[in-house]
């Protein structure tokens, strides 16, 4: 079928790393060690590609011993690993004659060493599934686990790669940032709770987001989700029996038309100008008692024509066939709702059956189907787009940018108030910047704005959020600090600004910072609005602090329930 070809031409990559995702975030919340383990090794097979995958952690007697293992093809066992161990000192060897590829090491099969250790039994040979490629029976790949600042306490050994190759850089990231998540979620388990986890998480998954985009070079999506609903769309009205179909997909709390089939052009722009249709409106004709299989079937006979939904969508101007009978009228409507794990994400509407009859159940599950495809690749490209905001970065400090600020504060927000924890923002402008440009030129400038963004994320946890949101303004979010704290902070930034001198001169700038805080009980605002809120006392408070003679904090607000 032809939606199978479109989706299958999502970028592999993407496609393996979508699933690496939700696996991290599966792992931050499994309880169970072992199955924690396991699901590292399972995924590495599976999503990445490898016969067999073993994990093993470092003991209190300095030897790693495997833990969890997961052989696709069968002919390994974790019984098979009772009496394994390697010392760490053979682990350590192995790196220093492993080639790095990205932050893994590939040891060749033909390594002098590997004979060593294959005969002590640290290293097992397996035969490869692709025998004589690039993979050999000793080749080996280790993806070490790391605890900070750069501790081995563990290694993911992937094995018997399927396609018979080491890995491409690419993919080695893929695999080295399913070792990252793997080793904070192991240690997490250990003692750390629930929502620290899930910041942790959700700010390594940045970090780890942008260098993959870094690296990869060849995804490029734009088009590519308009091209598999317009295909989605023609499915309907070639293959589904339909002469006509539009496809639209949520934005909020409305439903924008984004291709249709079948339909003229000057009607398509009509639909166009009459813009997006709230999900309420839709909703009219979607209705439980018009449910067909988990569709709508809207019969006029039966149920009044909403009229302004009438309006803005396309009701073709025929005459009415005769009333009675199963035959389908211009008023009658087909929805197909389009969902991806429990989410309402679009609609298919279908008209004009072409045998002019009333679409039965088997048809209706045909659309479905198609409904289904398109619901996988949107949720896809929906997760990509989230995902690549996240990674998105300010080009001269490597700060985040607006944009991603924006999706990543969102989300620190809904994971404060579920974790009950403050939130404070900060404007931070550096003083007489001009004065800075027209003395010293323009690119010492933007050397003077990096230095500061250098300083402030310096000054930061991991977990705070800083932005660059202007020329040499930023804006800093974080959680989990009260007012005294927050304002403490301000302090030190304020400090550490008046210390970055103007290269090769005498001169130091000084910065002045607005900040304002929320409890987590605040509960009138979408996390958006909080942000914003948020953000225009802290910007209030800048004035002030500016107007007060710069170089100093300035409390705006505190946002309480
Ligand atoms: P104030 O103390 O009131 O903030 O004075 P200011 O001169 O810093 O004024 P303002 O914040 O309104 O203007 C910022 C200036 O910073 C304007 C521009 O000359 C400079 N600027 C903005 N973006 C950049 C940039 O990317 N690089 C450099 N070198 N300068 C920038
Ligand atoms: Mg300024
Ligand atoms: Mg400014």
């Amino acid at each position: 079928m032809k939606m199978h070809v479109v989706t299958d031409e999502l970028s592999d990559i993407e496609r393996r790393l979508q699933k690496v995702l939700s696996v991290a975030r599966d792992l931050s919340v499994t309880t169970d060690r072992n199955e924690l383990l396991r699901k590292i090794t399972q995924t590495t097979c599976e999503v990445l590609g490898f016969g067999s995958t073993s994990v093993a952690i470092l003991e209190g007697d300095g030897r790693f011993r495997i833990k969890a293992m997961t052989s696709i093809r069968g002919d390994l066992k974790m019984e098979d690993f009772h009496d394994y161990s390697m010392p760490l000192g053979e682990l350590e060897e192995l790196l220093g004659v492993a080639h790095r590829i990205g932050e893994i090491y590939w040891v060749e099969g033909s390594e002098p060493l590997l004979e060593t250790l294959v005969e002590r039994g640290s290293v097992v040979a397996t035969e490869p599934s692709v025998p004589g490629g690039q993979w050999q029976s000793r080749s080996l790949l280790i993806a070490p686990l790391y605890r900070p600042p750069a501790e081995i306490f563990g290694v993911v050994f992937p094995d018997d790669p399927l396609d018979g190759r080491v890995p491409t850089l690419e993919r080695s990231i893929l695999i080295a940032t399913l070792a990252h998540f793997a080793s904070l979620a192991i240690q997490l388990h250990e003692n750390r709770s629930y929502a620290d986890a899930q910041l942790r998480i959700l700010t390594a998954q940045r970090e780890r987001l942008s260098e993959l985009f870094r690296a990869s070079n060849d995804v490029q999506r734009a088009g590519q989700l308009e091209e598999i609903l317009q295909t989605t769309a023609d499915a309907v009205t070639s293959a589904g029996g339909f002469r006509r179909s539009a496809i639209y997909l949520r934005s909020d709390d409305n439903l924008e038309l984004r291709v249709t089939s079948g339909i003229e052009q000057d009607e398509r722009a009509r639909l166009n100008e009459s813009g997006p249709i709230e999900l309420s409106r839709f909703a009219e004709i979607m209705q439980p008692q018009m449910r067909l299989s988990r569709s709508y079937l809207f019969d006029h006979r039966k149920y009044p024509l909403p009229d302004q939904l009438g309006r803005q969508l396309s009701i073709p101007d025929r005459p009415h066939v005769e009333e009675g009978g199963d035959l389908w009228d211009p008023r009658d409507s087909l929805t197909i709702p389009i969902i991806e794990s429990g989410q309402l994400l679009g609609v298919i509407s279908a008209d004009e059956p072409g045998d002019g009859r009333f679409p039965d159940l088997e048809q209706v599950q045909a659309l479905e189907f198609f409904a289904d495809q398109a619901g996988i690749a949107v949720s896809q490209m929906m997760q990509y787009d989230l995902l690549r905001e996240l990674a998105e970065t300010d080009p001269l400090t490597g700060l985040m940018n607006r944009r991603s600020f924006w999706s990543l504060a969102e989300r620190l927000v809904v994971n404060a108030r579920g974790g009950g924890f403050e939130m404070a923002a900060m404007f931070i402008d550096l003083d007489h910047f001009k004065v800075v440009n027209d003395r010293f030129g323009h690119s010492i400038g933007d050397l003077v704005i990096k230095e500061a963004a250098l300083n402030i994320q310096n000054r930061l946890r991991t977990q705070d959020v800083v932005a660059r949101f202007g020329g040499e303004e930023f804006v800093v979010f974080l959680t989990g600090v009260d007012q005294v704290q927050a304002l403490s902070l301000a302090e030190s930034l304020r400090m550490v600004l008046a210390s970055v001198s103007v290269p090769n001169t005498e001169d130091a700038i000084t910065a002045s910072i607005g900040v304002a805080v929320a409890s987590p009980t605040v509960r009138r605002f979408s996390p958006r609005g909080l942000i914003e809120e948020l953000l225009r006392m802290a910007d209030s408070a800048l004035y002030d602090a500016k107007a007060r003679g710069r170089n100093r904090v300035q409390l705006g607000g505190v946002l309480d329930s």
